[in-house]
């Protein structure tokens, strides 16, 4: 049993510039797990809060005041480790040590326990005989909090290569399907800067269906049938266009208004029409028994709750009860530790509800979300196409496909 020996962190930045924290946890005295967190831009109202008073500072202050409290804890045994996190904050949102302080010491103390161990990550997070990939889901084309003025409004048009055999082509065609789209925009527009937003995804001038129509094209360009080998997603974040005063979702940039009812029928028409095999957050975060009746409707997409789960497990009994959505978008630090993750995904496996392990917009060049896509048996893990930050994770797995104990990929 490896046990803590010195615990600290630092101010860094992530991919959006902004400050945030690193934790490093050493266990006897040399096994080192270092843990950057992530943060969202289009965050969801339930989500726990990153900071204290929204000051990474704060969180280190907590941190460097308790360390003692840390020293001599098992590395590896994650519901002590979280206890002492939670001795320090009784709030429900991690308000007082901030969610990203409960991330990164959580996952950092693994990733400790693990080069004690010399075993991966993954295998230490959940001892399995054997593991699966899930399919690498990623941001294609952006807007919404993602991008800037004249992009669409919805925020993600995700690639999936559902055909893929191996995690080494599922990797490749989304890089393809990214690349041809490049093309395809400066056809449909020699003005195009090439722009990208805050996940790597191009950020052209399009309003939300020409921008489906040319992820679309890109696809077919390849060779590709859409829904068959390589499918679209899409992550509406619808509650950035809702409008709690006037009851309605406001298309700034396309300009136009939809009430609830006119939310559904567009959610539903760019489904059907663009065979989506993923739909995030289709209608805003509040809106449970609008999401069952998409769920309801289309069985063979996975209808996805992202602001409206949060990785909060009472909030996913709720939908469970609602029928609200067949999966869920697991995201550490909306929940804050990884233990309070855990459960979260404990509980979508024994209702079937597909989990989807995530990034957020502001992420760093970590990538130990690709070892926890694994080990809580993620259908998918959403991490983006391009740029560094997001590279990495891919990286990552494609490191892992070495290791005998991952065979082939996850059955959607
Ligand atoms: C998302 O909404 O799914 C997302 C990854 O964005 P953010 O991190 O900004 O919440
Ligand atoms: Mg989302």
């Amino acid at each position: 049993m490896a046990k803590i020996s010195s615990i600290e962190g630092r101010i860094l930045y992530n991919s959006r510039g902004s400050k945030t924290i690193e934790v490093d946890v050493k266990s006897d005295g040399k096994f080192l797990g270092r843990v950057c967190a992530p943060s969202g831009a289009s965050v969801g109202k339930y989500e726990a809060v990153s900071f204290p008073n929204g000051k990474p500072e704060e969180s280190l202050r907590v941190l460097s005041e308790n360390a003692q409290k840390f020293i001599g804890l098992d590395s590896s045994d994650l519901k002590v480790i979280h206890d002492t996190v939670r001795s320090l904050d009784k709030t429900n949102n991690y308000s007082e040590v901030g969610g990203a302080l409960a991330f990164a010491v959580t996952i950092a103390a693994m990733e400790s326990a693990a080069k004690a161990a010399e075993e991966p990550l993954f295998k230490i997070l959940s001892p399995q005989s054997s593991y699966k990939f899930p399919f690498p889901l990623g941001n294609i084309l952006g807007g919404g909090a993602h991008a800037g003025p004249g992009t669409p409004d919805i925020q993600e048009i995700l690639v999936c290569s559902t055909g893929s055999k191996t995690i080494e082509s599922a990797i490749e065609t989304n890089l393809a399907v990214h690349r041809e789209l490049r093309s395809v925009l400066e056809k449909e527009d020699p003005g195009f800067t090439n722009g990208r937003g805050d996940e790597g995804g191009w950020a052209p001038k399009l309003e939300n269906h020409k921008a489906l129509e040319v992820s679309v094209k890109a696809i077919e360009n390849l060779g590709f049938t859409l829904g068959k080998e390589v499918s679209l997603g899409v992550d509406f974040a619808s509650s950035t266009q809702w409008n709690e005063q006037k009851e309605k979702y406001v298309y700034n940039r396309a300009g136009f208004e939809n009430s609830t009812g006119e939310q559904i029928d567009f959610a539903a028409d760019i489904i059907e029409k663009y065979k989506l095999i993923y739909a995030e957050d289709a209608v805003h975060e509040e809106a449970f028994e609008d999401m069952s009746e998409l769920t309801a409707k289309f069985p063979k997409t996975l209808v996805t709750g992202d602001d409206l789960t949060v990785t909060n497990k009472d909030i996913l009994q709720k939908a469970i009860d609602k029928k609200s959505c067949n999966a869920a978008i697991l995201k550490v630090n909306q929940a804050g530790s990884l233990f309070d993750a855990f459960e979260f995904a404990n509980l979508a496996t024994q209702n079937n509800i597909k989990l989807i392990t995530s990034h957020r917009s502001g992420e760093s060049t970590d990538s130990q979300i690709s070892h926890i896509g694994i080990a809580t048996k993620s259908k998918m893990l959403k991490v983006g196409v391009v740029g560094g930050e997001r590279v990495a994770k891919l990286n990552e797995l494609l490191r892992l496909s070495e290791h005998d104990l991952i065979c082939g990929m996850a059955e959607i």
